[in-house]
């Protein structure tokens, strides 16, 4: 088996600003795995905040060895061996457990969302994320969504401005809409205060209300709450599942979190059992992480896979996207990659 990358700058559309954090580019490593006459692509999307790097990430390619695995490949041995190697660094692993999963629909000659069981006609609609901005800013990329073809648009909260925010997206279209706090909200009365009225205005969802260390705060919002609260930053593997549950009513999935689609798949099974609502969300990534975080989306309840639609210099060809929904290809593996 036989891995090589490189760094990536993938541009973004506007300067994506959220609670306590603004960007213009998200580092990427798009990496390749060759397996016999197989090769498999996958992809980390490193955002500052969380700590990983193309540093981080190329450190630890370099002590790693999958040379002992072979095809069917044990997904849970070899997340287990990466872990073993460095705790942490889930995108860089999630980028070698997708090209694994790419390959292993290559071998088998079957599209990955089979590999899962996922139902395509199952496919639920994507939202499409405005980052914090000015209100002409987010008006534009509202009406941008739009003409897209989105039919959900999530907007990022956290600040001074929320009900403005709120306001001037309404001034423009009555679309259901997501709201993600990125914990940003200081008390927990204020924070449901707030969630009640966006529960008024057509806000179907609310993400991450406080700091994720803040459980009685966050479990508060999600017991009177008239709408789902669901943890973000709060969850990242599969042991911080069983933590949400009494706390929020669901967990957002990121594959850049997970360390890919087997622990995610994982992850999905677990939030089933104890009742949680589920959606997939994503970084800014290109159309492999994209592609693969799709395959699972038929079995989630709410998909937020934009990356996409939010940069400007992704590689590859656009996933074919209708009516405001993925269309998952039948290709092998995790469909035709078609290189711009
Ligand atoms: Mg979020």
């Amino acid at each position: 088996m036989q891995i090589t990358y490189r760094p990536y700058q993938l541009q973004l559309k506007h300067p994506f600003t959220i609670s306590g954090f603004s960007r213009t580019a998200t580092p990427i490593l798009l990496l390749e795995i060759k397996y016999q006459n197989y090769t498999g692509y996958g992809e980390a999307s490193m955002v500052p905040y969380l700590g990983e790097s193309i540093e981080t990430a190329t450190q630890f390619l370099n002590k790693i060895d999958l040379s002992s695995f072979s095809f069917p490949f044990k997904m849970d041995e070899i997340i287990a061996y990466l872990d073993n190697i460095s705790l942490g660094l889930p995108a860089i692993k999630a980028a070698i457990d997708i090209a694994l999963h790419d390959i292993t629909g290559k071998i088998s000659q079957q599209p990955c969302y089979k590999i899962y069981g996922a139902n395509p006609a199952s496919m639920p609609l994507t939202s499409y994320t405005l980052g914090m901005d000015e209100p002409e800013v987010m008006l534009q990329k509202a009406n941008d969504a739009i003409a897209l073809g989105f039919k959900i648009l999530k907007i990022k909260l956290g600040s001074a401005n929320d009900k403005l925010l709120i306001n001037t997206v309404r001034s423009v279209t009555n679309l259901p809409l997501y709201v993600d706090a990125n914990q940003g909200w200081q008390t927990k009365t204020e924070g449901l205060a707030m969630v009640n009225w966006l529960a008024g205005q057509g806000v179907v969802l609310v993400e991450q209300p406080m700091l994720k260390t803040n459980t009685e705060g966050n479990k508060y919002i999600t017991q009177h709450s008239p709408i789902p609260i669901i943890a973000d930053e709060a969850v990242q593997r599969l042991p911080d599942v069983a933590k949400a549950a009494g706390n929020y009513h669901g967990i957002n999935i990121k594959l850049m979190k997970s360390a890919g689609m087997y622990e995610a798949h994982l992850m999905l099974l677990k939030a089933r059992e104890l009742g949680l609502k589920v959606m997939i969300g994503c970084m800014s990534e290109t159309s492999i992480a994209t592609l693969a975080a799709a395959t699972l989306a038929p079995l989630c309840d709410f998909v937020d896979l934009d990356g996409p639609f939010l940069t400007t210099n992704n590689p590859y060809q656009t996933p074919k996207f209708e009516n405001g929904k993925y269309v998952l290809s039948d290709d092998v593996g995790l469909g035709t990659l078609k290189v711009l």
